[in-house]
């Protein structure tokens, strides 16, 4: 049962994964069982991620197209940018429920919405993503609220920015960055996850920290580029830093959503080389297809 303090916790996950800080996780070999006693993250590509947590498997924000499937308005270069590492099907087997943080493109894709079994639960920030959801032919959506629960786990709603001030001002650029979510997990005897989702650094982060104390937190840290705006709709190095410096957590830090996207400005080489220099020792940069083991 995982009851050790938040620094042994830290220590703890990079004893167990035999690391030091800095170094990335090393991948499962393909095809082997996930166990589903133990609470894990793995990271898929981008914000896709397969979380074992209290009994239940989580599929997280599936985009699961083959590379160079999409060409997004005014884009030249097609994506995603890099392959999935596994097959679809090894995604799918054994998922309980999926939660779509929002419904953009890279986090809900037509891949994901033909191979996903339309009875499987799906969790949804609102109403509207909701209906579209449904629309899409998926018979048990669910709004995730405060405590929802799925079998012995709480899931919690927080809420995200997708973009800065200035982007929500504009009307245009408003519609298209829309609202995302984050969702806290909590169960009893098991770590705190927080996916803060597709966010901007503000106020209402730096309150998660502190009123969830999470073990383990996920940032989407690509910081993509908006023509003609300054900033970012989702956080980059600089975020990263400023929650692995905040006194008031002292969790393992997963940075993703790189990579996947030609309009992602960080590289995860360069999260890498970035965590390293400015020596952020409990943040972790996984490759595709890595887990990160949470509990012991
Ligand atoms: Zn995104």
């Amino acid at each position: 049962m995982f009851n050790i303090k938040h620094l042994t916790f830290a220590t703890a996950l990079f004893a167990t994964l035999g690391l030091t800080a800095c170094q990335s996780v090393p991948t499962q070999t393909p095809n082997t069982p996930v166990p589903t006693t133990k609470s894990q993250y793995q990271h898929i590509r981008n914000a896709t991620a397969k979380i074992n947590y209290a009994g239940k498997t989580f599929l997280v924000d599936p985009y699961l197209a083959e590379k160079g499937r999409y060409l997004a308005p005014n884009a030249t270069i097609r994506n995603p940018l890099i392959d999935l590492t596994q097959s679809i099907e090894e995604i799918l087997s054994g998922v309980d429920a999926v939660i779509v943080t929002h419904t953009h493109l890279d986090h809900w894709d037509e891949v994901a919405q033909e191979v996903i079994p339309k009875d499987l639960p799906i969790f949804v920030q609102n109403a509207g993503d909701a209906r579209l959801i449904r629309e899409q032919g998926f018979t048990d959506v669910r709004v995730m609220g405060k405590n929802t629960p799925f079998g012995d786990v709480k899931l919690t709603r927080t809420r995200g920015q997708h973009g800065t001030d200035e982007m929500y001002s504009d009307p245009k650029i408003a519609e298209m960055v829309g609202d995302a979510m984050g969702v806290v997990f909590q169960a009893k005897g098991k770590p705190t996850i927080y996916l803060a989702g597709d966010t901007i650094y503000n106020h209402e982060i730096a309150h998660n920290l502190k009123f969830y104390q999470p073990d383990f937190i996920v940032l989407n840290a690509g910081y993509a580029k908006i023509p003609n705006f300054e900033g970012s709709p989702i956080m980059g190095l600089a975020d990263v830093a400023r929650i692995h410096n905040d006194h008031s957590t002292k969790a393992i830090i997963a940075t993703v959503h790189m990579d996947a996207l030609p309009q992602t400005a960080v590289s995860s080489s360069q999260m890498r080389e970035f965590v390293k220099h400015h020596d952020l020792t409990r943040v972790i940069v996984p490759k595709s297809g890595d887990i990160i083991q949470l509990d012991f």
